[in-house]
């Protein structure tokens, strides 16, 4: 693999694409920001003009946006999968609905066009250690293809199924994610009110029947993990606006398969109110916040 276009360069795409450059390989850069673009230039990506710019001589193409839109319109509207050469790989590595997922990449397959979703946890630090799992979705035959790929950018790939089971999975995922990350802020908050020290009542949990990953890894009451950011003022890491907006896509897709999720729902009118409460930018972990006012 010689060249890959990288479009959407944000906190997740930037240091992607960077981890490839330094495996050697060129990046075809293109952002509707300014800023991004600034960034893409200044560690050695050729930045474009526009989307379509970047499938020059290009041997796969990576895309890394905000939401359904983007990727709608990029791929759709915009039609960029009709000047998309067969013979690369699309890898749509943005966390979005599986629906539009689905409708995107049957229009692909209808020109022959190979595309995977590929959803990605990790984290924005995943993404510049090169630690991201990849979870996808599509032919697994082209998985193969993509897989070089995956290498540089990650350690662990996962295959889900057939086109938008890797959406599905991400959202299952986060959804629990949000709901175990509630219950264990709200369990601390319970124990410190009666007296605990939430240091002493985590270790005790973490390794009882209420062990889980929040508590191990990501301990929401600040001071009592190093360097996680509940001990940094809640800065860095997954932003509550991201966290509600999976939360958001899992309720859709809750309601259209007609899966009873009341924890998921709930998680997310919690997580709606610390975005409402001007959180946005906080990591999810602050959701402890709404249980110690
Ligand atoms: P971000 O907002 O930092 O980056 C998105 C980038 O896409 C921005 O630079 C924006 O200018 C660009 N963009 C938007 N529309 C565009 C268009 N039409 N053409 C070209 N560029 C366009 O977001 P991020 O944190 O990098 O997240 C990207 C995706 O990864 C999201 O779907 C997010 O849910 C998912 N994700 C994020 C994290 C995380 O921790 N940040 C973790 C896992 C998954």
């Amino acid at each position: 693999m010689k060249r890959v276009g990288f479009i959407g360069l944000g906190n997740m795409g930037l240091p992607m694409a960077s981890n490839i450059l330094k495996a050697g390989i060129e990046i075809n850069a293109f952002d509707l920001s300014v800023y991004a673009m600034l960034k893409a230039d200044e560690l050695g990506m050729k930045t474009k003009n526009t989307a379509s710019e970047v499938l020059e001589n290009i041997d796969a193409l990576i895309t890394m946006l905000p939401n359904d839109m983007a990727v709608e319109n990029i791929f759709l509207k915009e039609n960029l999968l009709g000047e998309i050469n067969k013979d690369i790989i699309v890898i749509e590595s943005s966390t979005i609905s599986p629906q539009v997922t689905k409708k995107v990449s049957k229009e692909a397959a209808k020109m022959d066009i190979a595309m995977l979703d590929a959803p990605v946890s990790g984290g924005v630090k995943g993404a510049e250690l090169g630690t991201l799992t990849f979870i996808v979705g599509g032919n697994d035959e082209h998985l193969k293809k993509a897989t070089p790929l995956f290498e540089i950018m990650g350690d662990k790939t996962f295959y889900a199924g057939p086109s938008g089971s890797g959406q599905v999975a991400k959202l299952c995922n986060n959804m629990l994610l949000a709901i175990h990350m509630c219950g264990t802020a709200e369990t601390i908050a319970m124990g410190v009110n009666n007296g605990m020290d939430p240091a002493i009542l985590s270790e005790i949990m973490k390794n009882s029947s209420g062990g889980n990953w929040s508590l191990e890894k990501y301990n929401p009451f600040p001071g009592v993990m190093d360097e996680v950011p509940a001990s940094n003022n809640y800065s860095g890491g997954f932003l509550n606006s991201l966290m509600l907006k999976d939360l958001n896509l899992a309720e859709e897709l809750a309601t259209q398969s007609e899966s009873n999720t009341p924890l998921g729902k709930l998680a997310k009118e919690l997580y709606q109110e610390l975005n409402n409460q001007g959180f946005e930018n906080l990591d999810f972990s602050s959701i402890q916040k709404s249980y110690l006012d």
